[in-house]
């Protein structure tokens, strides 16, 4: 069963619309046939039967009047010797042979033939013995007792006539009848063939409908489905492919089409996604570009392409190194993995030593790569574990961008393209700084704030530190740092930054005395140095500073909202000389940040930093610096 339903799909439409053709004219020219034969029994055999049958019965009548004309027409004569009546028996005579001519068709039917002979024998009889006598008799016979004989056995003869042709008309009668009854039983028979033959040929027609129909509609509907749900944007879509062979060639051609689509639909969207990356890591660059051409802090600098390097590459970390002259040697400049307040080691590189000494001495992109082996040029697809790209501008190799990642990366060439401009760019702005820092210490002004430099605050913290200790009076410090400032920039951009920066100056002229003198100590970071006064006087100083700046950039209108943390350090009471006194500042400070910032901190009077140990914010011992102002609720 299941064979046969198998070999009944694999069958191809043109085989299926062919058989039911076929079936169905099988069956028409079967009806047809029957209904042919049934006309052609009744006009070829029946009706020709009937007639002559018909003919014959009525030339028997013929017939038959004659001889009544011949044996009357006789008789008169006989009786009579009147020749008017031979008239009759003439008349008669004529009418017998017309009659025999045309019965004579009868004679053709087996059944007739018999009865036929008997009464042309009996007619023949009566004519030899009887009629061709009399007619013999030139007058009428006289003779009473002769003529009554004689028309006796005329009569006898004539009786026996009769009879016979009584047989003959009877068989002839209910052979009209028996071909008739066949007739009609025949178109009886053929009727009901007919009937039966279309009822059997609608009945294949309907079956080979319903096959059809069920054979077409579910692939087709499938089919339809499918093209629907392709038309929708579904490229997984594949038609199940049921059916006649030529309707699963179209599923198989329709899925083959919507595999295409798809696949020309996830190259559309690779490359799509890659003009996208590549416009994103333009749109960087030329943002990156923006900020940093119009900022003059070598820090801020550094930051922006650190970070925008790291989004272009996909590398995990980025440092910039700048070349120093004296000594000749590479310096840190900023780690992306180092974070606020961590400044670190401040490491130092030789010229030639390394992947980046390498870089920085022969201003060539290099990398490593990922099986360890150095690399001059650059192949695209190519894993890199580390890449340093020289920072040039004009002929001078001014730094190294260093690029790493435990897990190597595999660097397209308009990757390295944009990372090269990145560095130039960098190059640029860095020089820049540099040029603005230097002309900045010459100046011992800042530009932007307009309060005096770190190495105005360098100078002055020498001059004060001797006077303090030479009339042991005491001298205060205070650190202070933006809060979230990075924040600030990326969400009002630079030059908002900037402006608060600048406006920190004035903040600063409002809230100190004449004898405190506020500095810029680099980037958003200020110093404050407060003349004949300790650590206690200073960080009530501090905490005015602190509300003053809160309030002054308390956010409103749109305008950012700006907070500081600071530190508070004094000499002698935490420190011994200039660098303790920045240091101790300096570790307050990190712990106002550690605190959740927005606050002041003072430097603890028993711990005191050694004069040789580097500035280094490092995080101090829990409970050694009291807190002595704090309103961030983060920290509580
Ligand atoms: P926090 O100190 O609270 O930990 O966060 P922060 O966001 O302030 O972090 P950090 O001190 O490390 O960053 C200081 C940022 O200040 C880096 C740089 O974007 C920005 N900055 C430094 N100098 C300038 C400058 O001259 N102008 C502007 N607009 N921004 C600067
Ligand atoms: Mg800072
Ligand atoms: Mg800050």
């Amino acid at each position: 069963m299941q064979v046969r339903s198998q070999v009944a799909s694999d069958r191809s439409l043109t085989q299926r619309l062919a058989r039911a053709f076929i079936a169905v004219s099988v069956l028409i020219i079967a009806t047809l046939v029957v209904t042919g034969a049934c006309f052609a029994a009744v006009l070829g055999h029946f009706e020709p039967n009937i007639n002559t049958l018909i003919a014959g019965r009525a030339s028997m009548d013929s017939v038959q009047n004659g001889m009544l004309d011949e044996e009357t027409g006789l008789r008169g004569y006989l009786s009579s010797g009147d020749q008017v009546f031979l008239t009759s028996y003439y008349q008669g005579r004529d009418e017998i042979a017309r009659g025999n001519s045309s019965s004579i068709n009868l004679a053709t039917r087996p059944d007739l033939i018999g009865a036929i002979l008997a009464m042309r024998v009996a007619q023949q009889r009566w004519f030899s013995e009887w009629a061709t006598p009399a007619l013999a008799i030139e007058r009428a016979v006289t003779n009473p007792t002769a003529q009554q004989s004689f028309l006796l056995s005329g009569k006898a003869l004539f009786d026996t006539y009769r009879t016979t042709e009584t047989a003959v008309n009877t068989q002839v009668d209910a052979d009209i009848a028996a071909e008739q009854t066949a007739e009609h039983d025949i178109v009886l028979v053929a009727l009901a063939v007919v009937g039966g033959m279309l009822l059997l040929t609608i009945a294949v027609a309907r079956r080979q409908h319903r096959a059809l129909r069920a054979a077409l509609v579910v692939p087709i509907n499938d089919l339809l489905s499918t093209m629907r749900r392709v038309g929708a944007g579904d490229l997984t879509a594949q038609p199940t492919g049921v059916g006649p062979p030529e309707l699963r060639e179209v599923a198989a051609e329709l899925g083959q089409m919507t595999m295409t689509l798809a696949q020309d639909r996830s190259r559309m969207a690779a490359v799509e996604s890659e003009v996208r990356s590549q416009a994103k890591r333009l749109e960087l660059i030329v943002n990156v570009g923006r900020e940093i051409s119009g900022s003059l802090s070598l820090r801020y600098v550094a930051e922006a392409v650190g970070k925008a390097a790291l989004t272009i590459s996909g590398f995990e970390s980025a440092r910039m190194w700048i070349i120093n002259e004296d000594p000749r040697e590479l310096n840190l400049l900023h780690d992306t993995n180092i974070e606020h307040g961590q400044t670190g080691d401040h490491p130092s590189l030789q010229l030639g030593d390394g992947l980046v000494g390498r870089a920085g001495q022969f201003g060539r992109t290099l990398a490593t790569l990922s099986t360890g082996s150095l690399a001059t040029e650059h192949r695209s697809g190519s894993s890199i574990a580390a890449l340093a790209v020289p920072m040039i501008v004009g002929a001078k190799i001014i730094g190294v961008l260093e690029l790493t990642s435990r897990e190597p990366i595999a660097l397209d060439e308009s990757s390295l393209d944009v990372v090269h401009s990145l560095s130039g760019q960098a190059a640029t702005a860095v020089e820049a700084a540099r040029f603005h820092q230097s002309a900045d210490e010459l100046s011992h002004t800042d530009a932007l704030t307009h309060l005096p430099n770190r190495r105005r605050l360098e100078l002055d913290l020498q001059l004060e530190i001797a006077r303090s200790q030479r009339y042991n009076r005491p001298i205060a410090c205070i650190m202070l740092d933006v809060d979230h400032f990075k924040k600030v920039n990326d969400v009002h951009g630079h030059q908002a930054g900037d402006e608060i920066l600048s406006e920190f100056g004035s903040a600063f002229a409002v809230s100190l005395r004449d004898t405190d003198t506020a500095y810029r100590y680099g980037g958003e970071e200020f110093c404050v140095l407060l003349r004949e006064t300790d650590a206690e006087a200073a960080a009530v100083v501090a905490e005015r500073l602190r509300i003053d700046i809160a309030t002054r950039f308390a956010g409103n209108g749109g305008s950012p909202m700006v907070t500081a943390s600071l530190g508070v350090a004094a000499i002698p009471s935490d420190a011994i000389d200039a660098k303790t006194l920045i240091a101790a500042a300096d570790r307050a400070l990190y712990s106002a940040k550690a605190v959740g910032r927005n606050c002041v901190v003072r430097a603890t009077p028993s711990r005191i930093v050694h004069a040789s140990l580097p500035r280094v914010r490092s995080r101090p011992t829990a409970g050694l610096l009291p807190i002595v102002v704090r309103d961030d609720p983060a920290a509580s």
